[in-house]
């Protein structure tokens, strides 16, 4: 089986800014990261298709207690990008202190930073962020 995008190929693109997704050939639903085989039928005739990197905040948390490595306070967020994937990042504009229900909805862009590799990890990866669209 041969992957239309290769996990390298993904990471090369989150490294350029670029969130390369996946799209079912037989149902259309759009698959990000990409996976090897549509999430909603199995299919397994896909095709690349690049994403907008916009979406909006549907649920998030804000972590007080970090893992080993990590420096709290940090917001974890999931969000709806708007070609349907369900996707979990950092919120990187907002003070933690500062994050309300007012949260939910609000419009973001997807962005990436480098994370360092550890004991657990493959090496340094593109870990996805959210921030928030400025308002004027
Ligand atoms: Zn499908």
């Amino acid at each position: 089986m041969e992957y239309p995008i290769t996990y390298q190929k993904y990471e090369e693109g989150l490294a350029r800014g670029e969130f390369l997704g996946l799209q079912c050939k037989s149902c259309g639903s759009i698959m990000f990261p990409p996976m090897a085989v549509c999430c909603e039928c199995s299919g397994s005739e896909l095709k690349p298709v690049p994403l907008s990197g916009k979406g909006r905040v549907r649920t998030f948390t804000v972590v007080r207690v970090a893992p080993e490595g990590k420096t709290p306070p940090y917001i974890v967020a999931m969000v709806e990008l708007d070609e349907g994937p369900y996707v979990i990042g950092n919120l990187v504009n907002l003070d933690p202190d500062q994050a309300t229900m007012d949260l939910m909805g609000k419009e973001v862009h997807l962005g990436t930073r480098l994370v360092g590799g550890d004991m657990y990890s493959i090496g340094d990866v593109h870990a996805l962020t959210f921030s928030f669209v400025e308002q004027h």
